[in-house]
């Protein structure tokens, strides 16, 4: 082949890329967002996808400032592939303040989302904000995978790679090479004071050489075939980024490091009529549930309930649900029959999550009051996506056909 003509191939191969490269351009489209719809609700309609905002200052922090994240698309992803980014993108833009933004000719530092059918495993990318352009490399070009790999660069590490993983997670079976499950980087990596959380987007699957020590997981870890973010991703994009806006400043402390001040912002429920004790919204882990109960200011741990029986959990295991100064405005909101009947009902509500089954369910907040020996009494527990209300009561389960759900009221 004659340089002349190896010369004539490359511009046209320049040419070509060109082309492409305007049919699809760097960040997502309404025909983008339009395909990705099967998972999304039919009024969504991100505000951010065409806006070219101005710079935000680059900080010596690795957090992207603000959570504004700005990014490219990587020409090589196609529409389908397009389709699944804007799924991720609805996936952790939809319960966070977290704002994906393409990049504007002043944004120097930016993520280019790319194909790359060569990584290990379904994708990698680069932890945190590095500083210019950066990369996060989708191999398995699926929204489940893709929102893997965009929280790692919002800074997430895996959920298996916590200090305390050991006591959630089996990794001593015989052949196993349990440093892949490690920070490779050999960071202190903090809990964030969050439960453990097995069916994070963030935890591999379990196998023979990840076994939960949690009776009841099982291989129950990661398991969201659409990639959604489990209550307690969202939880930790909220705290991390300290998104103060609309719903997302609540959260769950344990009871043992709940500071002094965050006890006068508890979330109010109702009271026992004997003792006169009042009852604030808690949750705990029970077998592999983060389940919604109550606890009381003599009650060293958090009431829960499931298969009909009550628990009572330690005050190291539960959690307070915190809405520091009162900034959400939490509003107990009457259901009625039918009206809370299944998740998208409940999401529209802006039902507040509190915890979750162990099959990655979200457990929304409620409390109700029954007639139970001849008295009336108030109970706290958890909504069921089907729209049920189950809470503890004297050593029993309790059904609630009529409560009243904790919602923002933004
Ligand atoms: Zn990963």
């Amino acid at each position: 082949m004659s340089p002349v003509f190896g010369l004539k191939i490359s511009v046209f191969a320049t040419f070509l890329t060109c082309v492409s490269s305007q049919i699809l351009p760097n960040y997502l489209t309404p025909t983008d967002i339009i395909a990705s719809r099967s998972v999304l609700p039919a009024n969504y309609t991100p505000p951010y996808v065409f806006q070219q905002t101005d710079i935000a200052p680059k900080y010596a922090s690795a957090k992207w400032p603000n959570g504004r994240v700005p990014y490219t698309l990587d020409p090589n992803l196609d529409a389908s592939d397009r389709a699944e980014v804007a799924k991720a993108i609805f996936n952790i833009e939809s319960k966070t303040c977290i704002r994906f933004v393409p990049k504007s000719t002043s944004d120097i530092n930016y993520v280019n989302i790319e194909r790359d059918d060569n990584s290990p495993g379904g994708g990698m990318a680069q932890l945190c904000m590095v500083g210019g352009r950066q990369w996060a490399k989708i191999k398995w070009r699926v929204a489940k995978l893709i929102t893997h790999e965009l929280l790692h660069t919002l800074c997430f590490h895996h959920e298996q790679s916590r200090a305390d993983r050991d006591k959630y997670l089996d990794t001593t079976a015989q052949g196993c090479n349990i440093e892949k499950f490690n920070d490779p980087y050999n960071e202190p990596y903090s809990t964030l004071a969050l439960l453990y959380d097995y069916v994070s987007a963030m935890h591999y699957p379990c196998d023979n050489c990840m076994v939960a020590k949690m009776p009841w997981v099982g291989d129950n870890c990661w398991n969201a075939d659409d990639g959604a973010l489990s209550v307690l991703d969202a939880e930790k994009i909220n705290i991390f980024y300290g998104c103060t806006d609309g719903c997302h400043e609540y959260y769950f402390r344990t009871m043992t490091i709940t500071p002094a001040w965050g006890r006068e912002f508890l979330i109010y429920a109702g009271y026992d009529p004997v003792s006169g004790d009042t009852y604030y919204v808690c949750r705990a882990y029970h077998e592999g549930n983060i389940l919604v109960g109550r606890t009381t200011p003599r009650l060293d741990g958090c009431t829960v309930a499931e298969f009909g029986v009550e628990y009572v959990k330690p005050a190291a295991e539960s959690e307070y649900m915190v809405n520091p100064w009162n900034r959400v405005p939490l509003v107990w909101k009457a259901t009625s029959a039918g009206v809370t009947s299944n998740n998208a009902a409940l999401v529209a509500l802006k039902a507040i999550p509190g915890g979750r089954s162990r099959i990655r369910w979200p457990y929304y907040v409620g409390k109700c009051a029954l007639n139970i020996e001849g008295r009336t009494v108030y109970l706290v527990g958890r909504v069921e996506t089907d729209g049920r209300l189950w809470a503890p009561y004297h050593g029993k389960e309790h059904y609630c056909g009529s409560y009243e759900l904790l919602t923002c009221g933004v």
